[in-house]
């Protein structure tokens, strides 16, 4: 069971038929805000693993934990896996898997974790690892590409600061008009700025994100004479998404495209 859709995918990849992988959160909840209800709790006992990023990504996680006896839950923490740290005081962006470096890492330490579990399995987990191991290797391909020769480096986001790691793996800038969490409102001090930063760059594309309203990013695209695309985090996914079958690699395929297109490719 995994708290956001990149750890299920991977889980489902690199497990095959000896596992099913679920995502915790309904769909279309907001991970970094999220209020566990006595049936997640009932849903989390009953899985073997439990799959979660860290790093500040799910502050209520500690808490749920707790309702169970010391050991009871077994957890996988990605960030953990990368021993990924940040300058110290400073926040770090949990928002890992947009980078799909980190991701191959986060794979080849699922398998192991798995084999722990299982060792029947190991040299299934490890060839299936592999495999997705290359899926990552090509998509991070197609963005270093895709992105190499671009008339813009700036993606303006209204938003939250997801797209940290992303931007800094292809050489892009974010500027978001909220922080790592998307629960603190922007002030209309943020939005003026971004309006004076688009005019003076000459932007006029604003990415929004599905799980944010849209009026904050429909006003800025107006006082910009701009327009709007939607940049997928990939955290969950919606209810007709869901529906659609849609996954990880979908939405980072999506993602590149409205990134080709915002930031005017060739
Ligand atoms: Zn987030």
């Amino acid at each position: 069971m995994a708290t956001v859709l990149p750890l299920r995918d991977f889980a489902a990849a690199v497990a095959g038929e000896r596992a099913e992988a679920s995502l915790l959160l309904p769909p279309g909840a907001e991970v970094h805000a999220w209020q566990p209800r006595p049936r997640d709790i009932a849903k989390l006992s009953e899985c073997d693993l439990l799959l979660h990023i860290g790093a500040g990504l799910e502050p209520w996680l500690a808490g749920l934990l707790k309702a169970f006896p010391k050991g009871r839950v077994r957890t996988f923490e990605a960030s953990a896996a990368l021993a990924h740290s940040g300058p110290s005081g400073q926040a770090i962006d949990p928002h890992i898997w947009l980078d799909f470096g980190l991701d191959v890492l986060i794979v080849r330490r699922l398998a192991e974790e798995l084999s722990r579990i299982a060792p029947a399995g190991a040299a299934a987990f490890k060839a299936n690892a592999e495999r997705l191991a290359g899926r990552l290797e090509a998509l991070d391909a197609a963005f270093s590409e895709g992105l190499a020769d671009c008339r813009g480096r700036d993606i303006v986001l209204a938003g939250h600061s997801a797209f940290g790691h992303l931007a800094g793996r292809y050489g892009l800038a974010q500027r978001a008009l909220y922080g790592l969490s998307p629960d603190a409102r922007p002030k209309a001090k943020d939005l003026m700025e971004a309006i004076d930063f688009c005019r003076a760059k000459g932007i006029r594309t604003v990415f929004a994100e599905n799980a944010v309203p849209p009026d904050l990013a429909d006003t800025l695209a107006r006082e910009i004479k701009g327009r709007v695309l939607v940049l997928h985090t990939g955290h969950n996914l919606s209810r007709e998404q869901l529906a659609e079958g849609l996954g990880f690699f979908d939405l980072m395929a999506e993602n590149l495209a409205a990134l080709r297109d915002g930031l005017g490719c060739r």
